[in-house]
């Protein structure tokens, strides 16, 4: 039952830029609907039974639109079917007849959500949209039948409880844990009254975060900056003027509209010359929210955050962050607020030193006035473009897709881990340009198929991510079929893909899940792969990150895609520097807002309504983070992901993954770098093992001590006397 366990796990694991989270959001539902089995699911729906391709590959010659409700549908009728006969058993409780048979239930359903998941992401229409909809609240009733039924509660229960003399093996152990985990976080051991305050509290938690989302939605709309005076945009190029005058037409306004992106920072803030168009613009995002009219949200925000903190309560914990954190590597809040304050002292006096390259660039043209917030982007732009201009024109010719994946990512997966690839054309796709790799082990047996689909188009949403068709489980028989998609532009017909190097590190960083994908050997769906929690979800896709700048591998694929030239060694210097170009701005605005979220959720259960301005200055000076030219990456009123997304207490966990890729590329560092014996033992302690074992003493037994933040502040530049 892999898509309904874990909701704290990101079952796509979705990434990707190096500055954005995409959140999931995670439905509470309390309704419970009762469903039949629908007349129009039989053997001619392709879904029906496994795949009878080469390792159940999804038949996608013969999946049509109209065969996913059905079987959804059929899907959760058959795992309530199969999961009302577990909870009426007769037979006392054991590990076998409830936990196994918990695992096998639901093969259906997870066999048509994998696919179903990865075509809405990748290749929507209007009818698989529909069918979201219509799905998405009876897959949360469904989740919620599993977990607050009562009597399978009791199994669960009974189960964990005599853990200790069943003498089972670790791996079974840990399914009975998370279990019981599971169960405990959803409410399920609360009394009926008890319950049903929580239900009560869900309900309003859910319609807070709509009306929190609406709002903002409106706000954001209403907060774009507005100009008749085309001289005021002066520094944007002729595009994004035209797209501002275009956005105004689309408004039916006279002259140019520049609309509000979600983070307070706006991209064209590095563009404007004109310091008055920067800041107008800088305040329209900041006080978005907070005008005072129908649109602010501060009210919204501050109730939500106190029946949060009342449903921790209710569940038996300290806080809302105390429930959220403890099925994570960090477990307490404490431990993530200790791990952050350790990163805030380097990162401000990076940023403060960034500061000073900045203002002296002011100085030196004689501007007059102290950076400020609105100034930030706009000179440090300049400071890049002095020090390591990176002219995209002529590093791409370096960077040809096909040539990236098979002699850059291909080939640090064979350095590594041994694997070798081969295209397979016979294997139907969902859309042409997806192309499908079978992936052989260092023995040469078949190990997985990968899909990649890399081009953006309008039926693909933002970013970039990876996830699964099949997942791997040792108790079904399965082996995984995993999957990257990204949104590089596509080169017209017959031109070969030139992507930037952010991109390759893109394809790198996808790669890294998939390979936690493709390497697990677990016995139980629930515990495989990728399925752990989301502060260690972006581990091994951060760390294969590193290997992109690797020498041995850079100088693989990082060839001309004409002549086969190596890149001059300049420009590859200029973009190992550019790694660490203004790493202390982006890491200070992101720990403040890490520091809001997690303030925000550490509020204790009886404390009073929360004037949000005052908590919001209170929090960052207390964590030292209130700075003048740095404001957090969200303010309170419009940090999406903690107040309407899964996100909340959890922003933290892009920081810390961080801090685990750069110390497990340490190790590397100190125990011979690349070689196979180093990939091979790091596949089979970390990226086989899934979820199967406590995550903080998993990792520490690789690498023979808890995770450090040292490597993190040299790999990012944070550390003075690395600096470059
Ligand atoms: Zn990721």
């Amino acid at each position: 039952m892999k898509n309904l366990t874990r909701p704290n796990a990101s079952k796509a694991v979705q990434l990707a830029s190096k500055t954005t989270i995409i959140a999931v959001a995670i439905a509470v539902c309390s309704i419970h609907l009762v469903f039949a089995a629908t007349a129009d699911f039989g053997p001619s729906n392709p879904f029906f039974a496994p795949s009878s391709l080469p390792f159940h590959a999804p038949a996608f010659d013969k999946i049509r639109n109209e065969d996913f409700q059905p079987a959804i549908e059929a899907g959760i009728a058959q795992q309530e079917g199969e999961i009302q006969r577990i909870a009426e058993n007769p037979d006392a409780p054991t590990f076998e007849n409830t936990m196994v048979a918990m695992e096998k239930s639901g093969q259906l359903l997870d066999r048509v959500m994998a696919v179903f998941s990865g075509i809405t992401g990748a290749n929507t229409n209007d009818t698989l949209q529909k069918v979201r909809t219509i799905e998405a609240p009876k897959l949360a009733a469904h989740r919620d039948f599993i977990f607050l039924n009562a009597k399978l509660f009791a199994r669960v229960d009974t189960i964990y409880k005599q853990r200790a003399t069943l003498k089972l093996d670790p791996e079974s152990l840990r399914l009975v844990e998370r279990y019981h985990d599971d169960f405990i976080h959803a409410g399920a051991s609360l009394s009926e009254a008890d319950k049903n305050e929580l239900r009560k509290l869900n309900e309003e938690i859910s319609s807070l975060s709509t009306a929190f989302s609406n709002k903002l939605l409106a706000a954001t709309k209403a907060g774009a900056w507005v100009t008749a005076d085309k001289a005021a945009l002066a520094g944007l190029p002729d595009a994004r003027i035209a797209a501002a005058a275009q956005a105004a037409k689309a408004r039916q306004l006279e002259g140019f509209v520049i609309p509000l992106q979600n983070t307070t920072q706006q991209p064209d803030g590095s563009l404007l010359g004109g310091r008055g168009s920067r800041q107008e613009i800088f305040e329209h995002s900041w006080n978005r929210a907070e005008r005072g009219d129908a649109n602010d949200t501060r009210d919204t925000i501050a109730r939500i955050a106190q029946l949060r903190a009342q449903k921790a309560k209710l569940l038996g914990y300290s806080s809302f962050a105390a429930w959220k954190l403890e099925d994570q590597m960090a477990k307490t809040p404490q431990a993530a607020l200790q791990f952050m304050d350790a990163l805030v002292p380097a990162a401000t006096a990076k940023a403060a030193r960034e500061a000073k390259d900045i203002q002296d660039v002011i100085d030196s043209q004689k501007g007059g006035f102290q950076l400020r917030p609105w100034d930030w982007n706009y000179y440090a732009e300049q400071v890049r473009k002095a020090r390591y201009d990176l002219d995209d024109a002529r590093v791409k010719p370096y960077f040809e897709l096909n040539n990236v994946l098979q002699n850059g990512v291909f080939y640090a997966a064979n350095q590594l881990y041994g694997l070798t690839f081969k295209e397979r054309r016979d294997i139907p796709v969902y859309q042409p340009d997806v192309r499908v790799f079978e992936v052989f082990d260092s023995n040469g047996r078949h190990l997985t198929l990968f899909y990649c689909d890399y081009f953006k188009r309008d039926s693909k949403n933002g970013g970039a991510w990876m996830s699964e068709f099949v997942g791997q489980a040792r108790l079904l028989g399965t082996s995984p079929i995993v999957y990257n998609v990204a949104n590089f532009s596509k080169p017209a017909e017959g031109e070969p893909a030139l992507i930037s190097f952010t991109d390759v590190l893109t394809m790198f960083h996808e790669f890294g899940h998939a390979l936690h994908g493709m390497f697990s050997d677990c016995e139980y769906p629930t515990l495989s792969g990728t399925s752990t929690a989301r502060d260690f979800v972006e581990f091994p896709s951060q760390f294969n990150e590193h290997w992109a700048l690797y020498p041995s591998i850079f100088a693989h694929y990082a060839q001309h895609y004409k002549t086969g030239a190596p890149m001059p060694e300049e420009l590859a210097a200029r973009i190992r520097k550019a790694e660490t170009f203004n790493k202390g701005y982006d890491m200070t605005e992101l720990l403040a807002a890490v520091e809001l979220d997690m303030q925000w959720h550490f509020l204790a259960p009886d404390a009073p309504l929360q004037n949000p301005d005052e908590f919001e200055t209170q929090a960052l000076e207390k964590t030292h983070l209130n700075i003048s030219y740095v404001p957090p990456r969200y303010r309170s009123s419009y940090f999406s992901h903690i107040w309407q997304s899964g996100y909340s207490a959890g922003y933290y966990a892009y920081l810390w993954t961080q801090m685990l890729a750069d110390d497990a590329y340490q190790w590397f560092v100190e125990h011979g770098e690349l070689t196979r014996g180093n990939g091979d033992r790091f596949r089979r302690m970390i990226l086989s093992r899934g979820n199967t074992q406590d995550l903080a003493r998993m990792y520490a037994a690789w690498r023979g001590a808890p995770p450090n933040t040292k490597p993190m502040l040299k790999y990012r530049g944070l550390d003075e006397s690395t600096e470059k």
